[in-house]
């Protein structure tokens, strides 16, 4: 037996045939081409015939996957056609290198600026930028790219997956997948989370070639890989892999059930987005709405501000999907961990507590009115409300609250519809939002306690530092004190507070959230109905409040 360890991007548990993949290298040499007139040609002829490949694989995802995988191959047609690629290959024609050599290196170049930004999510598009470039290197080279054929449900290893190769697997027979590098934000581990497929990335080494077609056990909990298991590990595994099971069918039926304690304390389970598609997850898992829809995905995919049009239609979505349930939209929060570089953004000593969400906004109010405006005409369609990060004064909310007034009179004048009374609501996310919570509940309509933030802010960790990990403690006395000290006072004002930090999805602290009565939890698709199920075994009248606080 081979124990191997990396990133699990989907807890679930994987039992079957290991297939190792290697990805075939092309024969590509830096010879001088025909010209540089006739080399371009190549090139715009071959972006041409793999814009079309795309197309059909954006279709085949849609109804294989999903709409969400088939907006990855969207982005993978505007990454073919980008402007930077095109400037790149014509930098290496006008050196006389062949056209295929041409496009490869640009593909390597700019896939190194991207992995090595800072930032998680734009890391991640690294491998997009090689399948795209790969994929116009081969059309002009003539050759098909490699298909992976299953013969039998398999977990695959490879050193990386590119979305196109993922989403051309047959789903029956794709069990989970295993890679040497990668990162859990890359477009495969995306995949792989919207697919319910136990995987892990970043192991590290290579799996030799000599364990193709072992037995293989994937643990999706803890990142663990065991190749050619013994008996009892495999045993143990078999076992776990069929409680999972029963634990998923006996769930099921609390998909429509009401979120409510064993002695009658009602709360609501909603669920975090990143996107409207992410809907489908939230309907499909029982989601009585949705607490958090992190609206700054839409910035981070986008290569300038996304229009008032983008996003009205990404917000409309969202609320049609979810059909009349409450939809909190959160206005975005680009900065510390999330930039876009079209936000030139200073760069700054420590991001974190730095130039962040509503205070770009403070000095560019157009970001906040855009926004404002495709959410008040999205409003027209569901039952939205919009939420604000990062808040640490009442003072704050009076200045989004008179852009509102400003959005709502010009829509009025325009005759577009919109609810005049979508609630704006605030996060906490700062010990300083938590302490005035009193203050703010006079200006907010309801709150949402962010606690990745708040236990940031609170310890002074860096949520960020994987040193400090042993360190942050998000059940920290500090941190679960100031939550109870919040919801009193926003209890008292009589508005409602909620939580959509990872905090609600820690199932041991559920008991504490129902006592002090918090109205409502939202959390990720897989957590719906564990946390529902939790809720309805607790029972508030043996909750003792001074273990936690
Ligand atoms: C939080 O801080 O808990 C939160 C939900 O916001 P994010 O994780 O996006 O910063
Ligand atoms: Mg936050």
């Amino acid at each position: 037996m081979q124990v191997f360890e990396g990133k699990s991007v989907f807890e679930g548990i994987a039992i079957g045939k290991l297939r190792i993949f290697r990805h075939e290298k092309r024969d590509v040499t830096d010879a001088q081409g025909e010209g540089f007139e006739a080399e371009k040609a190549k090139f715009i002829a071959a972006r041409e015939k793999a814009v079309g490949i795309l197309r059909k694989l954006c279709d085949a995802a849609l109804q294989n996957v999903g709409s969400d995988s088939a907006e990855i191959f969207e982005m993978h047609i505007m990454m073919t056609e980008d402007l930077d690629l095109e400037d790149a290959v014509t930098e290496n024609l006008t050196q006389g290198y062949n056209a295929a050599y041409a496009v490869e290196q640009a593909g390597f170049s700019l896939s190194q600026i991207f992995s090595s930004m800072d930032d998680a999510y734009m890391k991640a598009r690294s491998v997009d930028i090689l399948d795209v470039s790969g994929r116009i290197r081969d059309c002009i080279l003539g050759v098909e790219q490699d298909a992976i054929t299953l013969t039998e449900p398999s977990v695959l290893a490879a050193s990386d997956f590119t979305p196109s190769e993922v989403v051309q697997l047959d789903k029956q027979k794709l069990l989970g997948f295993v890679t040497t590098f990668g990162s859990d934000n890359s477009h495969t581990a995306i995949l792989a989370r919207t697919m319910a497929l136990p995987s892990v990335v970043n192991i590290g080494v290579s799996v030799s070639q000599e364990f193709d077609g072992c037995t293989v056990v994937v643990d999706g909990f803890t990142g663990k890989v065991y190749v050619d298991p013994d008996q009892k590990t495999l045993d143990a595994y078999t076992k776990k892999q069929r409680d999972l099971a029963e634990e998923r069918e006996r769930l099921a039926v609390l998909k429509n059930a009401e979120s409510v304690s064993l002695d009658g304390v009602k709360t609501f389970v909603y669920c975090n987005v990143g996107k409207s598609a992410d809907c489908d997850l939230a309907n499909e898992n029982g989601a009585e709405g949705i607490g958090l829809f992190r609206s700054e995905f839409l910035y981070l995919e986008a290569s300038d501000y996304p229009s008032e049009e983008v996003q009205f239609a990404e917000y409309r979505a969202a609320v049609e999907k979810m059909q009349g349930k409450p939809v909190v939209i959160r206005t975005m929060d680009i900065g510390a961990d999330k930039q876009a570089a079209y936000f030139q953004l200073p760069k700054e000593e420590n991001p974190a507590l730095g130039y962040r969400s509503v205070r770009i906004c403070f000095d560019r109010p157009q970001i906040m009115k855009t926004q404002l405006r495709a959410l008040y005409r999205a409003s027209a369609y569901g039952k939205l409300s919009v939420m604000v990060p990062m808040i640490i004064s009442a003072d704050e909310v009076r200045w989004v609250r008179s852009v509102a007034d400003e959005v709502k009179s010009e829509l009025k004048k325009e005759g577009v519809a919109f609810d005049a009374e979508m609630p704006i609501g605030i996060m906490i996310e700062t010990p300083a939002a938590a302490m005035i919570a009193d203050e703010l509940a006079e200006v907010a309509d309801f709150f949402s306690v962010g606690t990745n933030d708040l236990t940031q802010y609170t310890l002074a960790i860096d949520r960020q530092n994987q040193n400090l990990e042993k360190f942050y403690n998000s059940r920290h006395k500090a941190v679960l004190r100031l939550i109870k000290r919040a919801a009193d006072c926003i209890h008292a004002k009589g508005k409602w507070i909620g939580i959509c930090g990872e905090l609600a999805r820690d199932f041991g602290l559920t008991e504490f959230f129902l006592k002090i009565g918090i109205d409502e939890l939202s959390v990720s698709p897989p957590y719906i109905l564990k946390l529902r199920d939790t809720v309805q075994k607790t029972d508030t009248r043996k909750v003792d409040l001074s273990h936690y606080i």
